[in-house]
């Protein structure tokens, strides 16, 4: 085919594409048009996770008359003028861009009045162009709807996820707007449903709590460092209220909501030594800087920002979390593991066998396990059995995991979970986000033995849970649970995943005393499962030392 230049038509489609990949992005772009007019409400409503109704009614500075049918032409703004202009950004657009895509994909309407013009103006828009302008009155302030957004592109409907999963992005979206704006009071309603409300009143911390409750905001730790190139400020959990996913940190570069690795890394290291692994800090940091010292144009969603000095910034901000954290009383800290391979106390059974990486159990092809005869624990974190072909060493957490996992999965295909009524239900504050992952997999949930039943404002009662996680923190796996559902795609991997989750947080830990009959009881569950040399995550549940092996070692052959 030959070169040519594409109709606008086209090319407005292509733009429209990268402005506007799902109904939240709709959602933001319209936002942060309200931000930039100074809004001070913003209100917020989405219907069938956006794709049959965005509303969006801020009381900003408005669009002239005379200007209305100009916002909605590529590449017309009023917020830059020239090159020069690019370099010294402060409002979150700049680009013109996202009117005319989003009008190229929905249907559009806007009502808008300045406090200068005597009258408000509508227009409506259809496949980008106006189809009907007429005087309406409203107070100052502008309302823009969008509505059967992708109508005429079947491909993208397609590839949208269900209406909680957009819901879920559109909550998540406005929680994050709503930490970067304190002093603007948003309101969210899904499909009728108020699901976010802040008041406005400029404190952040009262954000925190609207969003994440109220016992976490009480516990997080103020931010604040001005001395740097980057001023830092904000709030931080004390190590011991981490989270098991990265969702909950949030940056806000000069009041922007970025995804920014380097401030993701630059917070976990502050956090160095506090947490154990796959734990991670919930945070919200706002950096500001000098405007040239930022590039904002590196992303077709404004979603990530490059900063001129990154190592300087780097360290600002890990700083100023790391003097947060020293602040903090050792009481917030978690404790210690009582014992940790390799810690010098004991030495670790890898140890002496770095070099034969064969002679992990998990690599034999045969499954089964032989008879074995209970020897002791060592550290508190092993079985040490012996059996016809010498020495076994058994992971008794990674064990019990694969117990635990097998019999679940088993329960939840007979459909027979073994379920454990709360006499005390638990209750339980879930952030907008967590509570559309809640709707959309309860009845996921319920088969694997929850009841978990709303209970007023953001609130949840807890009654039952599945039998076998009776030893854990209940609300805190229920939250790491709907961190992992957040973007489930196939149903199968998901169940899967929450079997592991259910027996690795149900199952007894290295470090905990085995009496000779649990050690056994351990084992003789170990050999009825399917796979007992492989915990559910594919690691050994065990180590086996050949007589062979044991004979060479000493010195008996050669
Ligand atoms: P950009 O935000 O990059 O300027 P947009 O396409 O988002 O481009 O908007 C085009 C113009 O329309 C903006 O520059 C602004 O002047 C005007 N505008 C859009 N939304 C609003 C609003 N809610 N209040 C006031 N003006 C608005
Ligand atoms: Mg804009």
């Amino acid at each position: 085919m030959a070169i040519r230049v594409l109709p606008s038509e086209v090319v407005s489609k292509i733009a429209a594409g990268e402005v506007v990949e799902r109904p939240a992005s709709v959602v933001k772009e319209l936002i942060e048009n309200s931000l930039d007019a100074a809004a001070t409400q913003i209100a917020v409503e989405a219907r069938s996770g956006g794709v049959e109704l965005i509303k969006v009614s801020d009381d900003g500075a408005g669009i002239p008359s005379s200007e209305l049918e100009l916002a909605f032409h590529r590449y017309a703004t009023s917020k830059m003028s020239d090159l020069e202009d690019l370099g010294r950004i402060l409002s979150l657009g700049f680009r013109g861009e996202a009117l005319p895509s989003i009008a190229a994909v929905a249907d559009v309407e806007i009502l808008t009045q300045t406090s200068s013009d005597s009258a408000g103006n509508y227009i409506c828009l259809r496949k980008g162009e106006v189809v009907r302008r007429e005087g309406r009155a409203r107070p100052p302030g502008t309302t823009v709807t969008v509505s059967r957004l992708f109508r005429h592109f079947p491909a993208r409907l397609k590839f949208l996820k269900s209406t909680s999963t957009e819901n879920g992005h559109i909550a998540h979206l406005l929680s994050q707007y709503a930490l970067a704006f304190p002093e603007v009071r948003f309101s969210l309603l899904l499909d009728g449903r108020l699901s976010l409300r802040t008041t406005g009143n400029g404190d952040l911390r009262e954000i925190v709590s609207e969003i994440y409750g109220p016992e976490l905001a009480q516990r997080m730790l103020k931010v604040e460092r001005r001395d740097g190139l980057a001023e830092v400020t904000g709030l931080i959990s004390p190590p011991a209220s981490a989270r098991s996913t990265r969702n909950y940190l949030s940056f806000f570069v000069n009041r922007r909501w970025v995804r920014s690795p380097l401030l993701a890394r630059a917070t976990e290291e502050a956090y160095r030594g506090l947490l154990s692994d796959g734990q991670h800090p919930i945070a919200v940091i706002n950096v500001s800087l000098p405007a040239q010292e930022l590039d904002i144009n590196i992303h077709p969603a404004k979603a990530q920002v490059k900063f001129c000095h990154e190592q300087t910034v780097f360290g600002d901000v890990r700083k100023a979390i790391e003097e947060t954290l020293a602040r903090t009383p050792m009481a917030a800290r978690p404790k210690a593991a009582p014992f940790s391979p390799g810690s010098g106390r004991w030495q670790s059974p890898h140890m002496i066998m770095d070099n034969e990486p064969a002679f992990a159990v998990a690599q034999l092809p045969a499954m089964e396990l032989p008879v074995l005869r209970i020897l002791g624990q060592l550290a508190s974190t092993y079985v040490i059995a012996e059996g016809p072909d010498g020495l076994y060493l058994i992971d008794q957490h990674a064990a019990h995991e694969r117990i635990l996992y097998d019999r679940i999965l088993e329960q939840k295909s007979r459909k027979e979970v073994e379920i454990q009524g709360l006499l005390e239900p638990i209750t339980m504050e879930l952030s907008p986000r967590e509570e559309e992952t809640l709707r959309s997999n309860t009845e996921l949930l319920t088969e694997f033995g929850f009841t978990i039943e709303p209970f007023g404002n953001k609130s949840y009662l807890i009654r039952a849970i599945p039998a076998i996680m009776a030893r854990a923190d209940i609300a805190e796996i229920i939250a790491m649970l709907l961190d992992t559902l957040v973007n489930k795609e196939s149903p199968d991997r998901w169940e899967d995943k929450i079997a592991q989750s259910l027996a690795c947080h149900g199952s007894i830990r290295a470090g905990q005393h085995l009496s000779n009959e649990e050690m056994r009881e351990l084992i003789k569950q170990l050999e009825q499962t399917r796979q007992p040399r492989t915990c559910p995550h594919g690691r050994s549940t065990m180590i086996h030392l050949s007589s062979h092996r044991l004979e060479k070692e000493f010195g008996r052959i050669s």
